[in-house]
Parts: C-alpha cells; sequence; structure tokens
C-alpha cells in the first residue's frame, strides 16, 4: 500500500486507522468521520479530507482552528481572538494523560452538560443576585456573538460552534469530574462534599453554590453518578453500520440531516437558545441518559431527569 502511493507508512496508518497494527483503541475515536482543520487539510491536494478523531481532539492547537464534535461538517472558525479556547484544549490533552480517555470524555461531556444548562437559564427568570449566571452568560455569548454572528445566523450556525463558546469553562469543570480524587469528596461526608460544591462554584464563578434539588445538573451526577463508572461512548466507528463499504469515508450530508440543521438554523435565528442547542445536541445524549438513568418517554424528560434529584437536596430548597 505503501509503495502504492508513495507515502511513508506511519502517515498511511494515520489516515487509515484499520491499517494500525495493533489496532487502535475505537472507542477512544468518534463514530463518525469528520472535517479537520482547514490550514492541515490544505496540504492535501484532493479537497476536504474526512478523518476519523480521537473523543478529545476539539481544537488544532497548531493552527488554532475550532474542529469541534461532528455536526454538519461545517469548517470550524479561527480562534485568534479566543485563545483561551486552544489552551482549554492543550489542558484537556493534559487530562486524558493523567485520568485515561474515558474518564475524561465522559469528564468534558457531563461539563458541557452542566455549562450548556447554566446558559439556557434565561436572564429574566434567573436571580438578580445569582452572579455565575449572569457572568458566564455574558462571556459564552460574547463568544457566540462572534462565532456566530446575529443576523448571520442561517449562514453561519452550527451547534459544533456553541460547543466552542463553552469549550474552556466546561474543561475547567472536567478537570475536577474525571479527577478520582474530587470524585470521592462529592461522595463522601458533608464536610468532603462541601469542599467538592465550594471548588466547582469557583470555577463556576458562584463561589456560594449549593446543590439544588430541581434544575442542577452538578446535584444529580453528585447523587447518581460521581460514585459510578464513566459512560463510555455509545457506538464506535468500527462498529457503525457499513464503515467498510468504499465510499462511506467520503461522507455527504444526507439530504435529511441537511433539512433538520435548516430548520434548527433557522428557529435559532428566531430565538437564540444556545443552552438548549447543546443539551439536545446527540454529543450529550451519553451522559443524558447513562446505563442507571430512569427511562423516559421523550428526550426533553430525560433531560430534566438529568436536572434533578430523588432525595439528597430538598432540605435546600428555598
Ligand atoms: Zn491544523
Amino acid at each position: 500500500m505503501s509503495a502504492l502511493t508513495g507515502r511513508p507508512p506511519g502517515h498511511l496508518a494515520s489516515a487509515l486507522l484499520e491499517l494500525r497494527d495493533p489496532p487502535p483503541t475505537w472507542e477512544a475515536f468518534r463514530h463518525t468521520p469528520q472535517i479537520g482543520c482547514l490550514r492541515c487539510d490544505a496540504r492535501h491536494p484532493g479537497g476536504p479530507v474526512f478523518r476519523v478523531l480521537p473523543h478529545h481532539r476539539y481544537v488544532c492547537t497548531r493552527h488554532r482552528y475550532w474542529i469541534g464534535p461532528p455536526d454538519i461538517n461545517d469548517r470550524g472558525p479561527h480562534l485568534e481572538i479566543a485563545p483561551e479556547v486552544v489552551a482549554a484544549q492543550r489542558w484537556h490533552l493534559r487530562l486524558v494523560r493523567r485520568h485515561g480517555w474515558p474518564a475524561v470524555y465522559d469528564a468534558v461531556l457531563t461539563a458541557f452538560m452542566i455549562c450548556a444548562n447554566l446558559w439556557d437559564k434565561n436572564v429574566d427568570e434567573a436571580d438578580p443576585d445569582d452572579g455565575a449566571v449572569a457572568l458566564n452568560q455574558m462571556v459564552w455569548n460574547v463568544r457566540s456573538y462572534v462565532f456566530i454572528s446575529p443576523h448571520t445566523e442561517r449562514q453561519t450556525f452550527s451547534a459544533s460552534r456553541l460547543f466552542a463558546a463553552i469549550y474552556p469553562e466546561a474543561v475547567s469543570i472536567a478537570a475536577l469530574i474525571a479527577s478520582p480524587t474530587w470524585r470521592r469528596l462529592a461522595a463522601g461526608d458533608d464536610k468532603q462534599l462541601s469542599r467538592f460544591t465550594t471548588e466547582i462554584g469557583w470555577r463556576l464563578g458562584d463561589p456560594y453554590y449549593q446543590p439544588r434539588s430541581e434544575h442542577d445538573p452538578i446535584a444529580h451526577w453528585i447523587e447518581q453518578d460521581c460514585w459510578r463508572p464513566p459512560s463510555p461512548p455509545p457506538t464506535t466507528f468500527a462498529a457503525a453500520p457499513g464503515h467498510r463499504r468504499p465510499g462511506h469515508l467520503a461522507t455527504t450530508v444526507t439530504r435529511s440531516s441537511q433539512t433538520r440543521h435548516d430548520k434548527a438554523a433557522l428557529w435559532f435565528s428566531r430565538k437564540r437558545r444556545p443552552g438548549r442547542v447543546i443539551l439536545f445536541h446527540r454529543t450529550v445524549h451519553p451522559v443524558v441518559i447513562r446505563e442507571w438513568s430512569i427511562p423516559m418517554e421523550t428526550f426533553s424528560g430525560a433531560i430534566r431527569q438529568s436536572q434533578c434529584t430523588t432525595y439528597r437536596f430538598t432540605d435546600n430548597e428555598t
């Protein structure tokens, strides 16, 4: 193969994962090929390059382009004006080296869910003293207005760009969620739990954070998930149906997913609810519905379920 294409075997193995010996850890890779960084792809003469990337690859740190979770295969924005997003990818990779990809996969998705929930809190309904909501919403809104400018939503909307807007804070929260030490504190006695809630509160800009039994995915995670193993990806590239079919890699957007995307873009242009887009995106499904979640009839029901607790924090309700 190498002789035929004239490329070194190392290059081929990184492009064609199936040639690797020993075979790759498929679970660590996304199941859908996606478009990567514009500059990296520019070195390839044959047009857009589809790659199967690991779950922890969100940014090309070399060229500072957002790659993001697989979406409609839109090119991600350049991150010149948001260097903190590039820095977050480096932190994310350090977390993977320290805790292993399964713990960090779960932690980053859980953190995306937590931030998206906070972003979705309507400013009018939010407690005026709730500084964390206001401050975070402001930062995330600014980034999202840069990545998806007002009045261009129909052309520039993509869920992936909204993930970019909350990525730095999500990685900061994920550092706690992936850490066995912090997980033990979250599952510990009142004093240990209070150390955890203070730390996560600081990281969310809310030093007085207290778990609530409603609309609080952190409280749900403390009660239901922190003492259980991380949730794995639902499928792998190797297990995805038809991945060996010739032409599968030449991914084109199907008509139905294009229609779904256009509807979402229209809805977003009328009513910007970025947190909601992220909560409903398939990327975070594995942590919204976990193996031990109470089955719900609708996905909205599952989201509500992932934000409440059964008994532990009811005393704190006001
Ligand atoms: Zn690149």
